[in-house]
C-alpha cells in the first residue's frame, strides 16, 4: 500500500442520507463518519452531503452556517454547511419541504424524496464547481447517484468524478440496488462472507468484476472506554476488569437492576426480522434461566414489533425486575455504558452484512456471541472451534458463535458462554483482555477502500 500513501491526495464526496451523530438510524450512519474520517486522516480531501432534515442533531454541528441558495428543478434549495467529528458536511434544504417530515425514513414518498436529493446533491457539485475524484454513495437511498451523474452530470462538468457505490444492506430497495450495479465503476459491500452470500444476487451477479468486499471498521475515537464521559472508569486492557465492573455497577444502578455480579448479556439492536428477534427472545429467558442479567436497548420501526417488546418488557419487569430490562427506545449514550458493563454481547442475526454491534463490544472487552452470518462470520472467532480460522487471520479466538436458526444453536453458544464465565473468572478475564486488543478500527480498510478509489480511476 506504500505507493497509494504517497499519491497526491483524492478528493472524494460522499452522497449519503444518514450519519452518525447527528442523523444516524443504523450503521450506514457509523460508516459514513466513520470511514470519511480514516481517509480524511490519510491526507485526503473528504466533503459529505447530506439532506438538512428538520429533527438534525444540531447540537453536535460546529460553526453552523448558511452558506447560499441555488435552483434546481424549479425549486429553490438553501445550502447550509457546519462540521461534524472533524467533517465538512453541506446540508442541502430544499424548500419543498421533503426533508422537514421529523424523520429520516419513513414517509410514503422516501424514494421521491432521496431521488431528488441525488439530483440536488449533484447539481451542487456541478454549480459550486467541484471536481471530485471519486463520488461515493450508499444503499437504495443514494443509489440514483450513479445512473444521474453518468446521463446528466459526466459529459456535462463533472468529468473527473468516478462512482463508488457501498451496499450497506441489500435486503431493502433491490430494484434500485441493480440499476446502481449497472452504472457504478466499483461497487463494494462490507465484509467478505456476505460479498459471496450474495454473489448469486441477479442484482449482482452480472457485476462480480467490479465488485469487492471491505470491512467496515469502527472508529477508535468515538468508541474508546479510556475517554467516554458516558462510562464512570476510564479503561484499557490492563485495568478491563476494574474499568467494566464499574460499568456494569453504574448499568445496574441506572436501570434499577439488583447490584450483584451476575453475567450480564446486552443486545443492542434495530428490532426487525433481520436481528433475529425469535433468538432475541429465546435468548433473555436462557440467560436468566443460568441466573444472568439481561439489558435490551432496542427500538421497533415496526410498531406491531414494538408492541410485542412492550408486552414482553412489562412481563420481564414483573416476573424478573432485578435481573432484566429492556429499554425500547434509541439512546446512544446508554448504548455505550451497556457496552462498557455487558460481559457478553448478543446478535444472533439471520444476516447481516457487517454487523458494528460486536466489533465496539470488543473494543470495549464485552464477548461477543454471535450466529456464523456474513460480517459476523468474518470478525468473531469460536473460542472452541474456530482457532485455525482466527490464526488465519493473525488473531486469537475472540467470542462465541453458532449455526442455524433455532433456539438449539443460540442455545448452544450462549450456554457456553455462561458456563464459561461461571467456570473460570480468570480465564474469562484474559478473554476480556484479549478482544480489547484486537484491531476493529479503520486502519486496514481505509487503505483497501484508497486501493479501491484508486483502481476506479484506472
Ligand atoms: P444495522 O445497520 O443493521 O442497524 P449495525 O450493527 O451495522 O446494524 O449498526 C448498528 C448501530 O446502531 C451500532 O452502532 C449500534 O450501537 C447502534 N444502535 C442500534 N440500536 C440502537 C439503539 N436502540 N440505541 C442506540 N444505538 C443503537
Amino acid at each position: 500500500f506504500g505507493s497509494v500513501v504517497k499519491e497526491p491526495p483524492m478528493h472524494i464526496v460522499h452522497i449519503a442520507v444518514e450519519m452518525a451523530p447527528i442523523a444516524k438510524v443504523g450503521g450506514l450512519g457509523d460508516v459514513v463518519t466513520s470511514l470519511s474520517r480514516a481517509v480524511q486522516e490519510l491526507n485526503h480531501h473528504v466533503d459529505i452531503i447530506l439532506p438538512k432534515y428538520d429533527c438534525l442533531n444540531l447540537s453536535n454541528v460546529k460553526d453552523f452556517q448558511y452558506k447560499r441558495c441555488y435552483f434546481w428543478g424549479g425549486t429553490e434549495i438553501k445550502v447550509w454547511f457546519g462540521k461534524v467529528e472533524g467533517l465538512s458536511v453541506y446540508f442541502l434544504e430544499p424548500q419543498n419541504g421533503f426533508f422537514s417530515a421529523g424523520c429520516i425514513y419513513g414517509c410514503r414518498n422516501d424514494g421521491e424524496r432521496f431521488g431528488f436529493f441525488c439530483h440536488a446533491a449533484l447539481e451542487f457539485l456541478l454549480q459550486s464547481g467541484f471536481h471530485p475524484d471519486i463520488i461515493h454513495c450508499h444503499d437504495w437511498s443514494s443509489a440514483p447517484v450513479s445512473w444521474l451523474f453518468k446521463d446528466h452530470y459526466k459529459h456535462y462538468g463533472l468529468s473527473k468524478a468516478r462512482v463508488v457505490f457501498t451496499i450497506h444492506n441489500l435486503e431493502f430497495g433491490a430494484p434500485l440496488i441493480a440499476k446502481a450495479m449497472v452504472y457504478t465503476d466499483k461497487a463494494t459491500t462490507v465484509s467478505h462472507t456476505y460479498s459471496r452470500e450474495v454473489s448469486g444476487n441477479p442484482a449482482i451477479a452480472p457485476h462480480l468484476y467490479k465488485f469487492h468486499g471491505i470491512l467496515n471498521g469502527i472508529d477508535l475515537d468515538i468508541w474508546d472506554p479510556y475517554n467516554d464521559k458516558f462510562i464512570p472508569v476510564p479503561y484499557i486492557s490492563d485495568n478491563v476488569v476494574e474499568g467494566k465492573r464499574a460499568a456494569k455497577e453504574a448499568l445496574q444502578q441506572r436501570l434499577g437492576l439488583k447490584k450483584s455480579d451476575f453475567p450480564l448479556v446486552g443486545i443492542i439492536t434495530r428490532l426487525t426480522h433481520q436481528k433475529g428477534i425469535h433468538l432475541i427472545k429465546h435468548a433473555i429467558w436462557r440467560t436468566l434461566e443460568r441466573n444472568g442479567q439481561v439489558v435490551l436497548l432496542g427500538s421497533a420501526p415496526d410498531p406491531r414489533i414494538q408492541n410485542d417488546f412492550v408486552n414482553l418488557a412489562n412481563q420481564l419487569h414483573s416476573s424478573h425486575g432485578d435481573r432484566a430490562r429492556l429499554c425500547l427506545t434509541y439512546d446512544e449514550p446508554l448504548s455505550h455504558l451497556i457496552y462498557a458493563g455487558a460481559d457478553f454481547i448478543l446478535v444472533p442475526s439471520i444476516f447481516e452484512p457487517c454487523g458494528l454491534t460486536q466489533l465496539t463490544a470488543m473494543r470495549y472487552g464485552s464477548i461477543p456471541v454471535v450466529r456464523k452470518t456474513g460480517g459476523l462470520y468474518d470478525t468473531v472467532f469460536d473460542v472452541d472451534h474456530d482457532k485455525e480460522r482466527a490464526q488465519a487471520q493473525g488473531l486469537e479466538p475472540n467470542g462465541f458463535n453458532f449455526d442455524g436458526a433455532d433456539p438449539v444453536g443460540v442455545d448452544y453458544a450462549l450456554n457456553r458462554a455462561i458456563s464459561a464465565w461461571y467456570d473460570g473468572r480468570d480465564w474469562f478475564n484474559s478473554l476480556c483482555k484479549r478482544v480489547m486488543e484486537q484491531d476493529w478500527s479503520w486502519n486496514r480498510p481505509a487503505l483497501d477502500y484508497m486501493e479501491l478509489y484508486h483502481a476506479a480511476r484506472k
